[in-house]
């Protein structure tokens, strides 16, 4: 946050997806220290219950109940993942929408429903199948990952943004890009494909730095 000059003070709430341990490092201090609640499926704190310590304040979620947070209206919806109760969110505000979809093993009709229209999508690229089958992962997370319930491949996603692209769309951000299965380049090669004469523009996201502020409203 102080990378892209945003201040931690101005948080009002922390949205988490599931409990695995790359989404909930730092949650807890993070609501402590800025004394915000937290708001995730009563599935998602009960498995990471043990690692959160005291929270400020907890707000339940629950799929297809969305929580209005100032102008925002921020919508769970469930996805098929191996964590307890997991979701990713669809966010609108001022008549835009910005769909968000992480952490899933496979674009089910209700994922790409609900990414319909939006103005900006964020969606998992995780891994390229020959890369992650070549590679150094243990057999059995390699099966987890390409599993109903693992992580969306490149051309996943790629059948993912084909199925929600249309004229409005105008930011694309691939994220949950694997360090070991992956390469930028072959992610957005598939991206763009998917998206054929889509103008959108598209963003890597990083594990190692922020992804720079975006607008999204309308030019
Ligand atoms: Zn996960
Ligand atoms: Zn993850």
């Amino acid at each position: 946050m102080a990378a892209i000059g945003r201040d931690l003070k101005g948080l009002d709430a922390v949205f988490v997806t599931h409990e695995h341990s790359d989404h909930i490092r730092g949650v807890g201090p993070v609501c402590r220290k800025y004394e915000v609640p937290l708001y995730c499926t009563e599935g998602t704190l009960r498995r990471m219950n043990g690692s959160l310590g005291r929270l400020p304040g907890f707000i339940a979620l629950s799929a297809g109940e969305p929580r209005v947070i100032g102008d925002l209206r921020v919508e769970p919806y469930a996805t098929p993942h191996d964590a307890e109760e997991p979701v990713a969110f669809v966010v609108e505000s001022g008549g835009l929408k910005l769909g968000h979809a992480t952490d899933l093993g496979r674009v089910t009709a209700e994922v790409v429903g609900k990414l319909q229209n939006a103005d900006a999508l964020l969606v998992e690229a995780n891994h390229d199948v020959d890369m992650l089958n070549a590679g150094p992962y243990p057999w059995s997370l390699k099966k987890r990952v390409q599993s109903d319930v693992g992580h969306l491949s490149n051309e996943a996603c790629g059948e993912l943004l084909a199925a929600a692209c249309h004229d409005g769309l105008k930011t694309v951000v691939l994220m949950h890009l694997s360090e070991t299965n992956n390469h930028p380049d072959l992610a957005e090669i598939t991206a763009r494909q998917a998206l054929g004469d889509c103008a959108a523009a598209m963003v890597l996201a990083r594990q190692d730095e922020p992804t720079r502020l975006m607008d999204v409203s309308p030019l």
